[in-house]
């Protein structure tokens, strides 16, 4: 078992002085924990005793982090929900969570008041805070206790509870912490949002398991970005975080001389960014794979070669196989469904039993991306299941024509999807973002693919549909092509 989340944050405390926080007013661990031990009597107050679940939709601030934790102080289930969503679209995490007390920003509470247990505004929530005892007698805690429910993403049906342990927690902080190689002398340079698992679970657990510290920004900036860099040793982001600061002329090896490692993931990582990057500044990203159920599956190494176009090979103490449609084992190196199995992985989808029940076999979860191992135990992603185009019977593996097409000169972003298509059931459709000519394009990819590969149609758009985490809707764009033959 790995040491508890709250165990590793007691022993950063210990050591006077240990920075949590950066800035003209560092935080320190010894401060965080005070604030957890307020935060945890106040949710005491507010009523909530262990396993209810407390909704926190609020922009992001540091506060958040220190409600994560003090959540798992007090044994009470942490709900953070994208401020982004309407109150409609909230609706369905009240009424499906049912949690004892809703944390929102202040013009919500009117908003949603009636519709929950109890609601109140952030600010009304940390006056009664700040007014609360520091000392606070944690509850006993055990492993497989649930730590937060987090809502996937949901783009198609209805969204999922995913129910995340305090082992599933610490296990990932502890093989990660390890893999990448964090001290207590690291910074982190925090720009993600802190609803997901990647800013709230991997960025924030990864330094509080080391005991190391983080610049906070609330939002992605390239220009704030640049500036930090020079005091960031770790840099976590999505692939769009790394294309956006190549588009910036200041994003030079210089000033990226203080960063030890850059991290990418949450949504692929195209070849062409991936090389750009190393041209520009000297630093190797390394891409690493997870997702809400899984926390972190696999990872480049440190130390050996990372390889662009792949997300490494499966964290310690976590197993990987590709299956066959019915869960049979395939031969090497062949595409096939991603499945996972060890203390990463998620207990349920909360009140489904009969969907958790589905989206396991034989024990492993069943990711629903695809993808093959290389020679070498490097795993690539081929895309979702449900994004593979069948095309006059032929498989057509998204992540493959789009690598192709990111190589051609003058391609910003690209996406393929299938759309409905009268002679081959599916056609291959690439919609395209730059300067481009839809002709070259295909032209230009005769001598990179099988026929059957390229793209009937190319489609040049302004940008793609994405959501927070810069993952691109495809089902937002078949929806909108779904005419197009
Ligand atoms: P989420 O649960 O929102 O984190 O989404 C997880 C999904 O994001 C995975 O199932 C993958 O489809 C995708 N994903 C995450 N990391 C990567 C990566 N490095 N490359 C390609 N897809 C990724």
């Amino acid at each position: 078992m790995a040491r508890d989340i709250i165990a590793r944050l007691k022993d950063q405390a210990a050591t006077p002085g240990r920075i949590w926080l950066q800035g003209d007013a560092p935080v320190t661990y010894a401060d965080l924990l005070a604030e957890t031990g307020r935060m945890a009597n106040a949710l005491r107050q507010f009523g909530l005793v262990k396993g209810d679940r407390l909704l926190l939709q609020v922009d992001k601030c540091e506060a958040v982090l220190a409600l994560y934790l003090a959540c798992l102080r007090a044994g009470v289930v942490f709900l953070p929900v994208n401020p982004g969503y309407t109150v409609a679209e909230t609706m369905h995490f009240l009424t499906d969570a049912d949690p004892a007390l809703a944390v929102v920003d202040g013009a919500r509470v009117g908003e949603i008041v009636d519709k929950c247990r109890k609601s109140i505004g952030l600010t009304d929530f940390l006056e009664t805070v700040s007014q609360a005892q520091e000392g606070f007698s944690d509850p006993v805690s055990m492993p497989d206790d649930l730590a937060a429910i987090l809502y996937t993403s949901g783009t198609t049906g209805r969204s999922k509870g995913v129910m995340l342990s305090r082992e599933n927690l610490a296990s990932n902080a502890e093989a990660l912490v390890g893999l990448w190689r964090f001290t207590a002398e690291d910074v982190l340079l925090h720009v993600l949002p802190v609803f997901h698992t990647h800013g709230l679970f991997v960025a924030t657990n990864c330094v509080l398991y080391a005991g190391a510290s983080m610049i906070f920004q609330r939002s992605f900036a390239p220009e704030a970005v640049l500036a930090a860099l020079t005091e960031t040793t770790v840099m976590m982001g999505v692939p769009t975080f790394y294309s956006r600061l190549l588009a910036d002329a200041r994003l030079t090896p210089a000033a990226c001389a203080h960063v030890r490692l850059f991290i990418s993931g949450s949504a692929p990582l195209s070849p062409a960014t991936h090389a750009e990057w190393r041209a520009r500044t000297g630093h190797v990203i390394l891409e690493r794979y997870g997702m809400t159920e899984t926390n972190m599956i696999t990872s480049n190494p440190y130390d050996g070669p990372r390889k662009a176009g792949t997300v490494g090979l499966p964290l310690p103490g976590v197993s990987v196989r590709i299956a066959g449609p019915e869960g049979q084992p395939v031969a090497a190196g062949e595409a096939g469904a991603i499945e996972v199995m060890g203390p990463n992985v998620f207990g349920g989808y909360w009140r489904m039993p009969e969907q958790t029940a589905k989206e396991f076999r034989d024990g492993w979860f069943v990711t629903g991306d695809l993808g093959a191992f290389d020679a070498d135990g490097y795993l690539s992603i081929l895309g979702r299941a449900k994004d593979l185009v069948i095309t006059g019977g032929l498989n057509v593996y998204p992540a493959e024509v789009e690598a192709a097409i990111d190589d051609l000169p003058g391609i910003a972003a690209s996406a393929v999807i299938g759309v409905p298509h009268p002679d081959f059931g599916e056609a291959v459709v690439a919609c395209v973002v730059g300067p481009v000519d839809p002709e070259a394009i295909r032209a230009g990819l005769r001598d990179r693919l099988a026929g059957f590969k390229i793209p009937k149609r190319v489609l040049v758009l302004t940008e793609l549909p994405r959501n927070a985490m810069g993952k691109v809707q495809k089902a937002e764009l078949r929806r909108v092509y779904a005419d197009l033959f």
